[in-house]
């Protein structure tokens, strides 16, 4: 048996929302990952077989790799059709918030999404969640959202209409956050809901192979060239750092979602327990972080770039200046954290 996390009240009160709504509208943060896609999507099609009109609004676009996942073509990207996204958001009467803890996660749809009048819920497994909805679910012990909507699913007592394909892009949220079931991944229920999904006929293989490990040849060598050739290590090789540029992410055809997976390679070396990965994007650097020991990047990315996120991965948005000045920042920065560092690595291979 699963805990009983959820309050009752809010359930009941959630149940309500959902009968009384008729146009229901899930959205998730910028840049989605596994976990926004997925919860949303989860959603989608369970509130779709109940019967409602539902759409799914994300800021900017879904990564290819989540493309295998039902729904993934009907995901309307708000800064590609953002007439079409306004015009769901009126004529909602309920939206739900997936996987993000404050309007600034999305971007231009924040305002939006404040000034609504449709009734709104959080789904979110971030810390310091703001109180921008009329109901919210914050759970930073989950591994997941999705993890926590399948929950929050089966408290609604809807167990029993969720088809294969909300059990998929559950299940895909999961495994993206929990990277496979390799971190966050020790509250033995984790795989109680694994099992309940598992029930429904979700074929875990090709989720990890689709959502992690599938890639073009030139994202591929984009991965391989970052790793190989632009890794600097610092503090006695605790902290590891990998920038790309705009140049070199042209030079191998990027596309969104190709950098997914470079920041987790340099803790697989046994001294590293902070990495960072920075990319030149058109409007920003976008910062990625990771860590083990509990080292916390969340408090890094928060002081230097105005982001957050979990413990041990996090991110923020650099928007002061150039890679170069973003990088300098950070190594400048790490020398108060020598003692934290040291920490971290003990507490990580003992
Ligand atoms: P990723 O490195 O995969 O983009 O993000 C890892 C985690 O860091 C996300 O799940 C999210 O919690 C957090 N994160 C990433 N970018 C940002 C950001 O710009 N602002 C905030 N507040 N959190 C971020
Ligand atoms: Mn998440």
């Amino acid at each position: 048996m699963l805990s009983k996390i959820l309050k009752e009240s809010d359930i009941k009160r959630f149940k309500e929302f959902i009968r009384k709504s008729e146009r229901i509208l899930l959205i998730c943060h910028v840049r989605p990952d596994g976990d926004a896609i997925g919860s949303t999507l989860g959603f989608y099609h369970l509130l779709k077989g109940l019967g409602k009109d539902v759409k799914v609004l994300t800021p900017d676009q879904a990564p290819r790799s989540l493309s295998f996942l039902k729904g993934y073509d009907e995901l309307v990207s708000f800064a590609r059709y953002p007439d079409y996204g306004s015009r769901l958001l009126n004529e909602s009467d309920l939206i739900i918030c997936c996987d993000f803890n404050c309007l600034k996660r999305i971007d231009n749809l924040g305002n939006l999404v404040a000034n609504s009048d449709s009734k709104k819920v959080l789904i979110d497994h971030h810390v310091d969640p703001e109180y921008f909805c009329d109901l919210t679910f914050s759970f930073p012990e989950m591994s997941s959202t999705c993890e926590l909507s399948f929950r929050i699913i089966a408290a609604l007592g809807y167990y029993a209409e969720m088809d294969i394909n909300a059990a998929t892009s559950l299940c895909t949220g999961i495994i993206t956050d929990t990277q496979n079931f390799s971190v966050n991944c020790n509250n033995p229920e984790i795989y109680e809901v694994l099992m309940k999904l598992l029930d429904k006929g979700v074929d875990k293989p090709k989720i990890v192979r689709e959502a992690l490990r599938v890639k073009t040849l030139d994202c591929f060598n984009l991965q391989v060239y970052a790793l190989s050739n632009n890794m600097t290590l610092h503090r006695n090789d605790r902290v590891s750092i990998v920038t790309l540029d705009k140049e070199e992410l042209e030079r191998f055809n990027y596309v969104k979602g190709d950098s997914e997976g470079i920041v987790d390679r340099p803790l697989d070396i046994r001294t590293v327990v902070a990495s960072f990965f920075l990319r030149e994007d058109s409007d920003c650097i976008k910062v990625s972080a990771r860590s083990v020991g509990d080292f916390p990047v969340n408090e890094i990315c928060k002081k230097l770039y105005g982001g957050g996120g979990h413990v041990m991965a996090a991110g923020g948005e650099y928007t002061e200046g150039s890679l170069e000045d973003c990088l300098n920042l950070l190594i400048k920065s790490l020398p108060e954290y020598d003692k934290a560092l040291e920490a971290a690595y003990h507490k990580g291979n003992c």
